[in-house]
């Protein structure tokens, strides 16, 4: 589903990802873990398609490049990223922002548009999977919402959404266990053998419920180690140093 070949990126001639390959098939999740600053946000935000860096190597979604493509055009091909830091959107009602991105996608897909009515009827389903009250489908999209609320509202946004390739930015920082469990239980009800996830994450814990097929190790800017769940649980435990060698 997602082929990663050869990304160099750089930032104003600095360069923060030093050579990445990486191949995701459908059905898979992969988990990346690193050190603050090994360039694993830039790697997700050169995925969803951010402006403003330098790129060589390629970046395939469903066998096509999509360096060329806009990030609109990417998130209605099907690519979805949880930010790091969610975006706090002022005036932009939530539930009419994730109505009006569904279309989009439906639209893209050649489906017919919902309906208020049937909007409404899928995204109190939705809610009650990332246990929120439905009052936060009128407030402004995150706006005043805690950390653990908006972090909840971008798996909203993935189970409405139903993307393709799922990029999940250090969903579970921050959250408490009980957060953690309703972030993972949430992203595995998205999980299914059409759909793929990239997860960025510090802790093996939300891994533990997760269970991804396979780990990397990201270490300035290149993946130095790639295993299975023995690898997270080795990182957490022994820290990064031991990679260095
Ligand atoms: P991580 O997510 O692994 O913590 P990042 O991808 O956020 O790492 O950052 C990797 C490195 O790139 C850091 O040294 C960071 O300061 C630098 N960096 C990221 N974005 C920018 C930018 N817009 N301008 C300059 N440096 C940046
Ligand atoms: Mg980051």
């Amino acid at each position: 589903m997602l082929k990663i070949k050869n990304l160099h990126v750089s930032i104003d001639s600095k360069e923060i990802i030093k050579g990445i390959n990486l191949t995701i098939n459908a059905g898979e999740l992969h988990a990346i873990m690193g050190r603050n600053g090994s360039g694993k946000s830039t790697l997700a935000h050169v995925i969803s398609g951010k402006e403003g860096y330098e790129i060589t190597g390629d970046i395939f979604f469903n066998g096509e490049s999509i360096l060329g493509k806009t990030p609109e055009d990417r998130a209605l091909a099907g690519i979805f990223m949880s930010f790091q830091y969610p975006v706090v959107i002022p005036g932009v009602n939530n539930a009419y922002f994730l109505k009006a991105a569904l279309n989009a996608r439906r639209r893209a897909k050649g489906e017919a548009e919902l309906d208020a009515m049937d909007f409404l009827t899928l995204i109190k389903e939705k809610i009650k999977l990332v246990e929120m009250d439905e009052s936060y489908l009128s407030r402004a999209v995150n706006d005043g919402f805690s950390g653990g609320e908006k972090k909840r509202n971008e798996i909203l946004q993935l189970l409405t959404l139903e993307p393709t390739f799922a990029i999940l930015d250090e969903t579970d920082s921050g959250l408490d266990i009980d957060a953690l469990k309703i972030i993972a239980n949430g992203v595995n009800e998205y999980r299914n053998g059409d759909r793929a996830i990239l997860a960025i994450t510090h802790y093996q814990r939300l891994l533990d419920y997760m269970k991804p097929d396979v780990v990397h190790a990201m270490m300035d800017g290149k993946i130095v180690k790639t295993g299975g769940m023995e690898l997270a649980r080795e990182l957490e435990e022994k820290g990064y140093s031991w990679l260095v060698d």
